[in-house]
């Protein structure tokens, strides 16, 4: 099935993107994607306006979500993908970490404020289209009013460890979350395993301890992989018995590179988390 392009990683305006779902699945459709998933931060509330844009425009939706998830104290995304929008379990642990991020970005605002970036919740709303408050929305204000030039800085100035705005994590457990994907119906698969600032040994611990949890896969390809990423990742879901997934992390802000669709081939080794399903019918 490699003729037809997939692409099961992407953000809208309910998390982090910068367009609405109604625009992310037009686009996905004129970039030539077949099968597409939308997977917000921590919500799932953008896959209603994108299913109706999906069926006008009879391109497949897979429903989808990252989930932010603690392993080891770190912070770490879970897809979910596949999933039932309307299941409880699920629902109500997006609900918590939603709460969570509300009280984290008063806590942010209150820290960049001792830095002497004033009225940055108030700004930040602005920015943050449905109220789902996430740091690449810090990020763009803190770009906006000219407090740093780029996204990179902001984060490494501002947001990160012990930084103004640096709060530590508190998600759920990455043995939790995959339980609340799988209540859902859903394929748990680990985002972007080389973005985590882990070490290889490191990475292969997690998925080593992931895949104990019932982890189903892991992503193999994504926007910014080089070839050399894509053939490590392929041997460590071989390794772990872990599928396969792609998709392109877009979130379509008019600062970033990534391309909806625009991803380079999966190596044909490995079994697909499409594998199972009826995604491709
Ligand atoms: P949050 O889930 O609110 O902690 O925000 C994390 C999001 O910030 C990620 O999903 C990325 O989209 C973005 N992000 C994290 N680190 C960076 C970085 N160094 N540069 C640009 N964006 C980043
Ligand atoms: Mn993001
Ligand atoms: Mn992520
Ligand atoms: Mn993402």
């Amino acid at each position: 099935m490699s003729f037809m392009k997939i692409d099961l990683h992407n953000h809208s305006y309910y998390s982090d993107g910068f367009l609405s779902p109604s625009e992310v699945v037009l686009l996905a459709k004129k970039e030539g994607c077949d099968v597409f998933s939308l997977t917000d931060h921590d919500t799932t509330d953008g896959l209603i306006e994108a299913q109706q844009q999906a069926d006008k425009l009879d391109l497949k939706l897979i429903h989808g979500v990252e989930i932010s998830a603690m392993w080891s104290n770190m912070t770490i995304h879970i897809l979910g993908l596949g999933i039932d929008i309307n299941n409880e379990t699920l629902q109500k642990g997006l609900k918590q970490h939603q709460e969570f991020r509300q009280l984290r970005a008063e806590k942010m605002a209150r820290g960049l404020g001792g830095a002497g970036v004033f009225g940055a919740l108030e700004k930040v709303k602005l920015v943050a289209k449905k109220g789902m408050i996430t740091r690449t929305h810090f990020a763009q204000m803190l770009v906006q009013e000219g407090v740093c030039k780029d996204m990179r800085s902001v984060f490494k100035r501002f947001l990160t460890g012990k930084k103004p705005g640096g709060v530590g994590g508190k998600w759920a457990e990455y043995d939790e979350v995959i339980g609340w994907i799988h209540a859902a119906g859903g394929k748990a698969v680990l985002a972007h395993p080389l973005r985590y600032r882990m070490t290889n040994t490191k990475v292969r611990r997690l998925l080593n301890h992931l895949s104990g949890a019932d982890l189903d896969g892991v992503e193999v390809v994504t926007g910014s992989s080089s070839s050399d990423e894509i053939t490590l990742v392929s041997q460590w879901a071989k390794e772990f018995d872990l599928l396969s997934s792609i998709g392109s992390d877009y979130h379509g802000w008019p600062n970033q590179r990534v391309r909806i669709g625009h991803l380079q081939d999966m190596p044909q080794v490995n079994e697909m988390v499409w594998k199972d399903s009826s995604w491709l019918n």
